[in-house]
């Protein structure tokens, strides 16, 4: 099988030697009863990193979120959400679907929500009104930019909660990287928002799920819901050993990612015709535009292909190149490369 350097997404990574071996080693017990240690175990470790009371394991950031959704909202009340969050764009539809509540999004063009635009978004219950019953922020932010949110910007929408009586979920998928970036740990990122998702198959390279938290009787109802919904484990603690493995020893790789992300930022923006904006650049994700180059979208990422790249399309113009695990230096600077040869063949 052709090697090729995928850049399409940090959940492309296989899992490090250490994984596996935990994998390979895990007491398992049926979780459904309680019984596993090892799902016992990561569910502790995450709710003590995040500073939360209780967390819960589930198959994905996806189930993470809707579960959130699902045990704080009524049917027929209106959500807050980011325009370009995941929750929003890339759930299929589950909101409507599984908790029937509408959306409201808020443009978060930088990744800094306004307080003040929110603020006119909440709606109080009236005759013809849908109650405002939730928030939902995102850190890192915008599925193809990756910003920071500034941990004051996230307070205050807590802050903007508490006064109206709203609870916020914040999912975190890559909160991680969030810590990485803004040097603040995840527990104050995270201390006033009621309930909070992360992904173990992102930055963190697990092979499997992720950590929704918040405090003991949100858990409990939480745990309730993913039953539901069918989503109860039996001897999951094969799948979370690797996730233990991960939040013990993939910290150190987040911060190699960010410095991969701005090498190739640096790279790419520095060759003729290709837009790529470094200011954009906060965390491990890379995006950039062909729009001023006589090259469409798909032709170019068709030759990055046959040059052993992947990247992502993300608008009729632009692609997006995401760092992570297995990703080294050299892959970068043959990146950078190949594209300078497409565009210099144009
Ligand atoms: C990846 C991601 C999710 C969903 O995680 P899955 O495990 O793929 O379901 C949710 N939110 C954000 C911001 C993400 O990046």
């Amino acid at each position: 099988m052709k090697e090729y350097i995928d850049l399409r997404s940090d959940t492309v990574t296989q899992p490090t030697q250490e994984m596996r071996e935990a994998m390979f080693r895990a007491v398992v017990g049926d979780d459904i009863m309680g019984e596993d240690p090892t799902v016992r175990e990561l569910e502790t470790l995450s709710a003590d990193i995040l500073g939360k009371e209780d967390a819960l394991f589930v198959t994905s950031g996806t189930l993470g979120n809707q579960i959130a959704v699902m045990a704080l909202t009524n049917r027929g009340e209106e959500v807050i959400v980011g325009d370009t969050s995941h929750i929003f764009n890339l759930e299929v539809g589950a909101l409507a679907a599984l908790s029937q509540v509408q959306t409201r999004p808020i443009e978060v063009p930088t990744g800094t929500y306004s307080i003040e635009k929110m603020e006119e978004l909440i709606q109080e219950e009236g005759i013809q009104r849908a109650k405002t019953s939730l928030i939902c922020i995102e850190n890192t932010n915008n599925l193809n930019a990756g910003f920071v949110v500034p941990v004051e910007n996230i307070n205050e929408v807590c802050a903007l909660g508490r006064k109206y009586n709203i609870p916020v979920h914040l999912d975190g998928a890559r909160i991680f990287n969030a810590e990485v970036a803004s040097k603040v740990s995840v527990k104050e990122i995270t201390r006033h928002v009621d309930t909070v998702m992360f992904a173990l198959t992102k930055g963190l390279g697990s092979p499997f799920g992720a950590i929704l938290a918040g405090n003991k009787d949100f858990i409990q109802k939480a745990r309730w819901i993913k039953q539901r919904l069918g989503g109860g484990f039996r001897q999951a603690g094969f799948l979370a050993a690797p996730g233990i493995v991960a939040l013990k020893t993939m910290m150190p790789q987040i911060e190699i990612d960010h410095h991969h992300a701005q090498l190739l930022g640096k790279g790419l923006s520095a060759i003729e015709g290709l837009k790529v904006d470094t200011t954009r650049i906060h965390t491990n994700i890379v995006t950039g535009s062909v729009e001023a180059l006589p090259i469409s979208i798909e032709d170019f990422l068709s030759k990055l292909m046959d040059a052993g790249i992947k990247a992502k399309r993300i608008s009729k113009t632009s692609f997006r190149m995401v760092t992570h695990w297995g990703i080294e230096e050299r892959h970068i600077k043959e990146t950078i490369r190949s594209v300078e040869q497409i565009i210099s063949n144009l």
